[in-house]
């Protein structure tokens, strides 16, 4: 038996001795996770070899890391390939982490929204390191299929952890009071807010809470409605200066995960809807249901909703300082018939119409595209008697008394009972590299096709487990009932009414390569695509799982460029030639710059959109896109690009109502470009090379990526070929 006797330093910097116990233990450890046994005799010859090449090394300092490089070696050797998978050490070479502090990091423009910063730093290396620990975590066979390209596990770097996106219930933070730590041990316990500054700084605080347990977006449904106590009586004044509070903070606290502002989103409504009218009033800790307090309905609050979302629409209007449009939270406005029907034009008490409230709405459109529009008009929404919004960019959540146990208690707050909407994963599908590996044949396909949301759904079990063994203080506390301390809170998420959902990317390309024109070239390819999404959804929604799936279209802001690189660059030749054939961007570049890395100028249409570049009017890309939202039961968008020229906001409201009266589409954004200045903050509209005030071209572009507007010096060359290539339409025909 070989003796080594020297010092090593440890990982945590410590000097120690050299113990061979210790290498036997951490290998026992390894093993275990993998559910392996390794007989005696085969770890003391994976020892004394360990010894033996730690012998060689003659005299070089020893450190943890090296002494397992070395194990791992000899645990590969002894064809132990699954220990060493669990054994693998998961970091970053400080050459890349160098690298990534000039700005040219691996995977440093995935994600628009971070900002460039040291908290940004630890982002990166803990995503790095997290990702490949979930790609050794994952059984082998679902690790491959994203490394092939084949599936995207969104937001792998908190796999292990993290729903993926929330919308909650204000009612629930207005009632028991503030935790954010989740339990008021390491933070102040805040009591239900009295006063209208504490409810608006309770509001931000609680979604800033609530993203560090999830990976995704973080949003209000209903947010004017549940916030309407706290301005009664108020004056316009004092009411739009609360909701210019609330925008700015959301917009400034760059809190979230790895020092970004959270991604966040608000619901707005002009008026009450019927659905809340008789409700009672949940706030200052109290039901206002005539058993705790007088009863008090949310039916008696539509002069402060009304000035309320006069309020806000003007904030946003303004934009910031420099007239720079406010990014996040996102304006995520509702059509609804009830206001657009009754009372269209009647003021109430001293706030004004819906039909001023709705034009202002467009003016902000016709300004900045900043809105979301939520068009609960259509008949298959099914939103009259639920509730129902879209979140993290297009996921559409809804409730009512057939999908969700005790509905009409939630209604009511009856016990804390409260709503809770969002995501617990999302996964994407590639849907051209499907078609490419099909032969053109629809039945082998479709099976391949349902192979893989089989693999998916065990993805997805693997996620079940894990979210119900995590930590997540925020979104599971109970708090005790303020006014009954007998009594604690039911948990602010209630996880088991939140599914996971399959997404798809590349339809028209997959279209192309199966029939030869993209989907708006040809009648054939638009209804062999329509009839594809609706067997993959048919199939989604036979399946017998626990957890409820659905099937939306991604946001894909980096998933349609990883599915275009691995599809161009893949090792089997099939895909790699069917692929430069229908991928979009600058092919070109991208083979010349493939050896610098991954981050290439290609990319494939989202979801089952149009080609951006398809040359039609805007009624014809609303009439192909239109009848996938019938399909696609977890949520769709449709990006309508308009021209840099001035809009008049009266004829884009009467185009969109029309839209939202006359099609099927749910959600639809108005999207515009913009230049600002960092020399002399000028701001103004299009993608302008040089500032048009001051000649300097020190200027930044700002669009919109996949759901909101960002930056463009920090999307990935996917996203900016894209943008490149969109097709802008100047009048509303
Ligand atoms: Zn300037």
């Amino acid at each position: 038996m070989l003796e080594i006797n020297t010092n090593i330093v440890t990982s945590d910097g410590r000097i120690s001795k050299f113990n061979e116990e210790k290498i036997i233990v951490q290998i026992k450890k390894d093993a275990k996770a993998a559910k392996i046994e390794i007989p005696e005799e085969q770890l003391n010859r994976i020892v004394e070899n360990v010894k033996y090449q730690i012998g060689c090394l003659n005299g070089i300092q020893l450190t943890g890391s090296l002494i397992r490089g070395i194990v791992n070696g000899v645990l590969l050797q002894e064809k132990l390939p699954a220990v060493y998978r669990m054994s693998q050490r998961n970091g970053v070479p400080l050459s890349d982490y160098l690298q990534y502090l000039e700005g040219n990091g691996k995977d440093q423009n995935e994600n628009a929204n971070q900002m460039k910063g040291p908290e940004t730093d630890h982002k990166w290396l803990a995503d790095r390191t997290a990702k490949e620990m979930v790609l050794n975590f994952l059984p082998i066979d679902l690790a491959q299929l994203y490394i092939n390209g084949s599936v995207h596990w969104h937001d792998m770097e908190y796999f292990l952890r993290r729903p993926f996106c929330f919308d909650s219930d204000l009612r629930y933070i207005f009632y028991y009071g503030l935790l954010s730590d989740g339990s008021g041990t390491h933070t102040p316990y805040a009591g239900p807010a009295k006063h209208p500054e504490t409810a608006i700084i309770h509001a931000c605080t609680a979604l800033g809470s609530q993203q560090t347990c999830f990976a995704g977006g973080q949003g209000y449904q209903n947010f004017l409605l549940f916030v309407a106590p706290y301005m009664k009586g108020l004056t316009y004044k004092k009411i739009k200066q609360h909701l210019q509070m609330f925008v700015f903070q959301m917009g400034q606290m760059i809190v979230a995960r790895g020092g970004q502002v959270i991604f966040s989103s608000v619901q707005l409504m002009p008026g009450v809807p019927k659905i809340w009218k008789d409700k009672p009033v949940v706030a200052f800790g109290k039901v206002f249901n005539g058993k705790q307090e007088k009863l008090w309905t949310y039916g008696e609050l539509e002069r402060e909703v009304r000035l309320m979302y006069k309020a806000i629409t003007e904030v946003y209007l303004e934009g910031d300082y420099n007239g720079k449009p406010h990014s996040f939270p996102k304006y995520e406005m509702v059509l609804k018939r009830e206001f657009l029907d009754e009372d269209w034009d009647k003021s109430y008490k001293d706030s004004p119409s819906y039909k001023e409230l709705y034009e202002d709405s467009f003016k902000l459109a016709a300004k900045f595209g900043s809105p979301y529009i939520d068009n609960q008009l259509p008949e298959y929404r099914d939103v009259e008697n639920g509730i129902s919004c879209f979140q993290c960019c297009s996921y559409s959540f809804g409730a009512n008394e057939q999908t969700v146990k005790n509905f009409n208690k939630k209604l009511y707050f009856e016990d804390g009972e409260h709503f809770s909407l969002g995501s617990k994963q999302v996964a994407s599908l590639n849907l051209p590299q499907l078609a490419y590996l099909s032969g053109r044949d629809y039945n082998i396909l479709l099976q391949k096709t349902k192979q893989l949301i089989d693999k998916v759904i065990e993805f997805f079990y693997i996620k079940e487990e894990l979210i119900k063994k995590s930590n997540l203080p925020f979104a599971y506390q109970t708090p005790l009932d303020p006014n009954d301390s007998t009594k604690r809170a039911p948990p602010f998420v209630d996880l088991s009414e939140l599914p996971y959902i399959i997404g798809i990317v590349g339809l028209n390309e997959c279209v192309e390569h199966f029939c030869g024109q993209p989907i708006h070239k040809s009648e054939k390819s638009w209804i062999w695509g329509l009839k594809y999404i609706a067997d993959i959804k048919d199939y989604v929604s036979k399946l017998n799982t626990p957890f409820i799936v659905s099937l939306a279209r991604t946001p894909a802001e980096s998933t349609a460029q990883r599915f275009a690189v691995c599809d161009c660059f893949n090792n089997n030749d099939l895909i790699k030639n069917a692929s430069r054939k229908v991928i979009k961007g600058d092919l070109t570049q991208a083979i010349k710059d493939f050896s610098n890395g991954s981050d290439l100028p290609i990319y494939y249409s989202n979801g089952t959109h149009l080609d951006v570049s398809a040359e039609v009017t805007l009624f014809e890309k609303i009439k192909y896109e239109e009848p996938f939202f019938l399909i696609l039961d977890g949520g769709n968008i449709c990006h309508l690009y308009i021209g840099e020229k001035e809009t008049d906001p009266k004829a884009l409201m009467e185009f969109c109502l029309n839209v939202a009266k006359n099609t099927n589409i749910s959600y639809f954004t108005i999207n515009k470009n913009y230049t600002g200045c960092l020399e002399c903050n000028f701001f103004g509209g299009g993608l302008l090379e040089k500032c048009p005030k001051c000649g300097s071209d020190n200027v930044e572009g700002y669009a919109r990526i996949t759901g909101y507007f960002m930056p463009i010096s920090g999307w990935n060359k996917g996203k900016k070929a894209e943008l490149k290539n969109r097709k802008l339409h100047n009048d509303f025909k």
